[in-house]
């Protein structure tokens, strides 16, 4: 094309058409380049707008749950047909979006009941704002954290109407420093899992067991969505890196009122939020007006609920992407990362991500190559999300479906072509 004339609107829009987006897109995108004089880039401009749109990439960062990429992965699933999501298939008449995976997701943690909202942190201003309001919840110092994307507990407690009573000091908290808070104003207490950051040394805290016979409900925040710490869905048991993560079964069983998680962390689901445990309690935040602004759609619930089926059946590493990936032995990613034929295999230490399990990495193996080819993988079709550290190239295969092995390694052979 001529940089002197301008071509017409349609000629360079039509000439477009390889990058895929909708013709109205493409004269959108001709009209700008032309405006701005600039037509000679404008395939460049049109790749940049195809790059920015919601796209499957390979994660071959070694970040399990990778927040920016959706943390859990999932296969989609569906086939246009509806959902009973309010139909009681056996009367014909309107049901309930919770009963069902709700009730399930219940079964699985052990609680009376359970419901799900859009996150976590929804599920804990619903708890707040249900059994809460105008009345205080006793939360320890060392507790009063940030979670991280805004989530900060003093000011979810602020939104939710409830008062926080601050207990204790940042480093020790004992069940006698809640005993002594408690007032007839007290609703609550909530305990939140420090998830992304730890406190070490001189420390002390009082847990669900200790703070269940003060007479107070207690709400755990476990984050993470471990459903049970003996991971009886793993034939070898749980991993070492799970050590010490609360689970929802346990926090029940040791007396916790309620638990609340998030489903897209070791849960290993879509995003959505869990709040389980007393059927009163959970009663209250199902009938709160805020529970109509806070649930999710049959997209999030069926997905959810094919998943909680599979924590039920015990098939979860076979059906659940995450616990493919955390399951996986060094020795099978060893194998593969020689099997990949690009670039050197390397021992590597993979992390469990979405700001959780501070400090604790996760045997693995991968390839690395000399240089930085972060951008040049991401250009690849589909992009390819690796690690770059001193000029190196990491591709972490605890992250990649095994079925996209062969792709990483055309990613990496066209790069280096
Ligand atoms: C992750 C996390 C949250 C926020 O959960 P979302 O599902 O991201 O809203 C809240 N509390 C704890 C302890 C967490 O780990």
């Amino acid at each position: 094309m001529s940089a002197s004339r301008p071509p017409s609107v349609d000629a360079l829009a039509r000439s477009l058409v390889s990058c895929g987006l909708p013709h109205a897109l493409l004269v959108e995108v001709a009209r700008e380049s032309i405006a701005a004089g600039d037509w000679e880039h404008a395939a460049a401009r049109a790749a940049a707008l195809a790059q920015s749109l919601l796209q499957p990439v390979i994660n071959a960062s070694g970040v399990l749950l990778h927040t920016n990429l959706g943390r859990a992965p999932l296969r989609p699933s569906g086939n246009g047909r509806p959902v009973n999501l309010e139909f009681d298939l056996a009367t014909g008449r309107r049901g309930s979006r919770q009963s069902s995976v709700g009730g399930l997701i219940a079964r699985l943690c052990g609680a009376e009941a359970a419901i799900v909202v859009n996150n976590n942190a929804a599920a804990v201003l619903l708890v707040l704002a249900s059994l809460a309001e105008d009345a205080e919840v006793l939360v320890a110092r060392g507790e009063s954290v940030e979670i991280g994307g805004g989530f900060r507990v003093p000011e979810v407690m602020e939104q939710s109407g409830a008062r926080l009573v601050d207990v204790g000091t940042t480093n020790r908290t004992r069940a006698d420093d809640y005993r002594r808070a408690i007032t007839e104003r007290t609703a609550l207490i909530l305990k939140v899992h420090p998830s992304n950051y730890r406190v070490e040394g001189f420390t002390e805290e009082a847990t669900v067991g200790d703070l269940a016979p003060l007479g107070v409900p207690v709400v755990s925040d476990i984050g993470s969505g471990l459903v049970d710490a003996t991971c009886p869905w793993l034939s070898a048991g749980p991993p070492r890196w799970l050590n010490g993560e609360p689970a929802a079964r346990q926090t029940l069983d040791a007396g916790a009122a309620l638990v609340t998680f998030s489903t897209d962390k070791l849960f290993g689901g879509p995003q959505a939020g869990v709040i389980a445990g007393r059927a009163d309690l959970v009663a209250r935040c199902a009938q709160h007006p805020l529970m109509r602004a806070l649930r999710p759609g049959a997209l999030v619930l069926s997905t959810l609920q094919d998943i909680t089926l599979a924590y039920l059946r015990r098939d979860v590493v076979e059906v659940v992407p995450f616990w493919a990936m955390a399951a996986a032995t060094t020795e099978d990613l060893e194998r593969r990362a020689r099997a990949l034929g690009v670039g050197t295999p390397v021992a590597l230490d993979a992390l469990p991500g979405a700001g959780s399990l501070p400090g604790i990495t996760v045997p693995s193996f991968g390839v690395v190559l000399d240089g930085d080819h972060a951008e040049a993988l991401r250009h690849h079709q589909p992009p390819v999300i690796a690690r770059v550290r001193d000029q190196r190239t990491y591709l972490d295969l605890r992250t990649v479906d095994p079925r996209d092995d062969d792709t990483v390694a055309n990613a990496v052979r066209s790069l280096l072509s």
